[in-house]
């Protein structure tokens, strides 16, 4: 059986075309598999019960499985979904103000290890395919109907840009059969320097961030291992070297780490780093869980460093952690569940 959701589009018409079919039935599936949204080939009305009958012979549209939905006291929704092979991902929803964002996995787990994160503990399993990243978007607006999303960040559980190929894929399906535009697209990463040189050669321009988490190697070998690879220098190199467009900046993530990174001197030197590059800096502070080796600094400490900032030139923000009380903020997927019900 083929999955045409699995297939790009010229994949489409090859497989339309094999079957003596007209290419526009291709452009078709299209519209009713990513616009429409069906979940079965049946649902395709535009077709004639026939056609329908023939095509589900030998196709079918695969769908994430929703195992759980879990709703935080702010607002924030998280949703557990089963893939194919039993696999489970996490993607989290966000109402703000006038913004829906949806933060998506682009693998499950992550290889890179960093100290501070919970995907990073449970290891690498394996790279998402580029249907199975699209998949979240489309579920989630299915779940959520009239409600549309806004903002998409591949903040999620993986990193991104180690998948790149198949994220690039995900980016196009998503601009160009979603009409969904590049420009709400926020790319996360924790610092691969030539996936960040390759991202815009072969994905649309979408926005970058960086999470950045430390001001000195001393510090960031020890909380991101990948640092040892692609050290703040080198990271930071090609943060300049990036195509931005006009009026676009490179967002920083930084988790502060009570006592580890968030000295007044980590401030002044965050300034120094990112001096001449079109930033904004996110500052999260650490988020817990059990059995966490880090805390949060004080509100007055977080304050303090923003300040610095401020005072430095740089624009920085506080981020508010959003559904930790259902395990879905920065950090905290992990994908558990209890039982392997299937609802
Ligand atoms: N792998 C990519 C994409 C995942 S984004 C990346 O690391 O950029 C996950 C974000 O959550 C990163 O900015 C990371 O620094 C942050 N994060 C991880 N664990 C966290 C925690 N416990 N509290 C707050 N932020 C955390
Ligand atoms: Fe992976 Fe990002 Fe977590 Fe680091 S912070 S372990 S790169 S998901």
């Amino acid at each position: 059986m083929v999955d045409l959701k699995s297939l790009s589009s010229e994949e489409l018409v090859n497989f339309i075309e094999s079957r003596g079919l007209p290419r526009f039935r291709a452009k078709q599936l299209l519209h009713w598999i990513y616009e429409k949204k069906v979940e079965d080939i049946r649902d395709i009305t535009e077709l004639s019960r026939q056609l329908r009958e023939d095509l589900s012979k030998e196709a079918y549209i695969s769908n994430l499985l929703l195992c759980r939905r879990a709703y935080s006291t702010d607002g924030t929704e998280k949703f557990l979904f089963q893939l194919e092979d039993g696999e489970r991902i996490e993607s989290v929803l966000i109402p703000d103000e006038q913004r829906l964002t949806l933060c998506i996995s682009s693998q499950v787990g992550c290889p890179l290890g960093c100290r501070f994160c919970l995907t990073g503990k449970i290891g690498f399993r394996r790279n998402l395919k580029a249907h199975e990243i699209v998949d979240q978007f489309i579920s989630v607006q299915r779940i959520i109907g009239p409600r549309k999303i806004t903002n998409l960040v591949l903040m999620g559980m993986g990193e991104p840009l180690l998948n790149l190929d198949e994220v690039a894929e995900a980016i196009r399906r998503i601009t160009e059969y979603m009409r969904f535009s590049r420009r709400r697209i926020t790319l996360s990463t924790a610092g691969i320097v030539p996936g960040i040189r390759r991202l815009p050669q072969v994905a649309p321009l979408v926005n970058l961030a960086i999470s950045l988490n430390a001001t000195t190697d001393k510090i960031r070998d020890q909380i991101m291992p990948i640092n040892k690879k692609y050290p703040i220098s080198e990271l930071l190199k090609a943060c300049r070297e990036f195509p931005l467009e006009p009026r676009k900046r490179i967002t920083f993530e930084y988790v502060l780490l009570k006592g580890v990174n968030d000295t007044t001197e980590d401030a002044e030197r965050l300034v120094k780093l990112l001096r001449g590059i079109p930033s904004k800096v996110n500052l999260i502070p650490f988020n817990p869980y059990q059995r966490a080796e880090f805390e949060k600094p004080d509100d007055e400490e977080t304050l303090r460093f923003q300040n610095v900032l401020l005072r430095g030139g740089l624009t920085a923000l506080i981020r508010k952690s959003r559904g930790s009380d259902i395990l879905a903020a920065c950090g905290q997927l992990r994908a558990e569940y209890k039982s392997p019900k299937v609802i």
